[in-house]
């Protein structure tokens, strides 16, 4: 087990979260990756920036979000009481827009008049280019032009709110080669450029930022039960991709001893097919853009081809402080497969009338087979990262348009 002590003190001064994390970056990053650290040390606690988060968290974006009983579940499983977590009701519909305020208001105090990111299903993209509107600064996002073609209406909703949107043709055409255009493009200007990175991934010090502008989602869930409950929950869960909202849920619970903390990768078709992106399932200790963690790849160290239905798990690598936090047992790991989450999302849709991402749904799923075994007597918490309005196109197609 860990020290509980040590989650304020991770990571180290150089991003280290045991041996996890770290600053694997060209020479030319260093410079600017050790101002914008210093920069966010200093301004995390000044008054005048926590209450200008504060004031556009509540008013723009939506905040708090509700800890919703979700009844008809727990009566259908038939084990432990239900909430959701509903993030999915945050203005541009799922927890990157907490990040992206974070970061923009940032960038904006550090002088910064242009804003890059870099996007895998549009949502971090969508996040930054509104936060970027809000705040009149220059916005351009690297996508891959293999997800702007299944991901149109996030690209028209970008450049709706004034981004620039940029292909990129390299590769497989998705999220890790718009990451290596995003770094590309900040090495040349940094000087006047601040990158909003979208995951508790990359160098540090996004893993860290990116998780203090996320952690609010559990330090609310912990007021709000204590009024519902009068108690903490016995189990919480969230969906992992590169990790933020997953980190951001449970982070404030990681020294409470007696509770269960789980986190739901991507299972895709399968373990044993080789096509998912569960990388505690499989993955390797190694270095992918900027950060050394579990990395899907085959012997030869080459990053392998990752498979989801929900574009925004479909990630080789995992954020560090979800492998620290997984070698020492304080949060366990599970996934769930596209079969198990096409079917969840009916299930979720039809007993609660919220329709959930289908990153989302990876949650949902676990919980499906999960909650039964629990006593009745239990509280389970669940996160619901996202709405499910981005993906019903998704789900039409690959269901073959029969309905599920
Ligand atoms: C992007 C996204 C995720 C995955 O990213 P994390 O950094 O792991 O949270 C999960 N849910 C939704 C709704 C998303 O948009």
């Amino acid at each position: 087990m860990s020290n509980p002590a040590t989650r304020f003190s991770l990571p180290d001064e150089k991003g280290h979260f045991g041996p996890y994390g770290g600053m694997f970056v060209p020479e030319t990053l260093m410079t600017a990756l050790y101002e914008l650290r210093d920069f966010y040390e200093a301004v995390k606690e000044e008054p005048s920036f926590k209450a200008e988060l504060a004031h556009h968290l509540k008013e723009f974006a939506g905040r708090p979000t509700n800890l919703y009983y979700a009844e008809r579940l727990t009566e259908y499983l038939g084990g432990a009481k239900i909430y959701l977590k509903r993030e999915d009701l945050l203005h541009t519909g799922a927890h990157k827009i907490n990040n992206a305020l974070g970061q923009v208001i940032l960038a904006k105090r550090m002088g910064k008049t242009r804003v890059i990111a870099e996007t895998g299903a549009g949502q971090h993209g969508v996040a930054a280019a509104t936060a970027c509107a809000r705040f009149g600064l220059k916005c351009v996002v690297y996508m891959g032009t293999e997800d702007m073609r299944r991901q149109e209406l996030n690209v028209f909703r970008m450049r709706l709110c004034g981004a620039e949107v940029r292909g990129v043709d390299a590769g497989q055409k998705t999220l890790k080669d718009a990451i290596n255009e995003a770094m590309r493009d900040w090495v040349t200007n940094v000087q006047d450029t601040h990158y909003v990175l979208g995951s508790a991934l990359g160098t540090h010090p996004y893993p860290m930022i990116v998780r203090d502008f996320q952690k609010i989602i559990g330090e609310e869930v912990r007021r709000q039960i204590m009024e519902k409950e009068g108690r903490l929950p016995d189990v919480m869960a969230a969906c992992v991709g590169g990790g933020s909202n997953a980190i951001g849920f449970l982070w404030d619970f990681l020294d409470e001893p007696n509770m269960r903390l789980v986190g739901v990768e991507a299972g895709g078709r399968g373990i044993e097919s080789g096509e998912h992106a569960a990388r505690f399932f499989g993955g390797k200790l190694g270095v992918l853009q900027g950060c050394k963690s579990y990395v899907l790849q085959n012997p030869d160290g080459q990053i392998s081809l990752t498979h989801s239905v929900s574009a925004g798990l479909d990630y080789a690598s995992i954020g560090p402080e979800h492998a620290y936090y997984r070698d020492a047992g304080r949060i366990e790991y599970a996934y769930a497969t596209d079969d198990e989450v096409l079917s969840a999302f009916k299930t979720m849709s039809e007993l609660e009338g919220i329709i959930p991402a289908l990153e989302s749904t990876h949650v949902i799923a676990w919980a499906l087979k999960e909650a039964p075994k629990m006593g009745k007597d239990k509280l389970l918490c669940l996160n619901l990262s996202g709405r499910g309005d981005k993906d019903v196109q998704e789900v039409m197609r690959v269901t073959g348009y029969k309905g599920l």
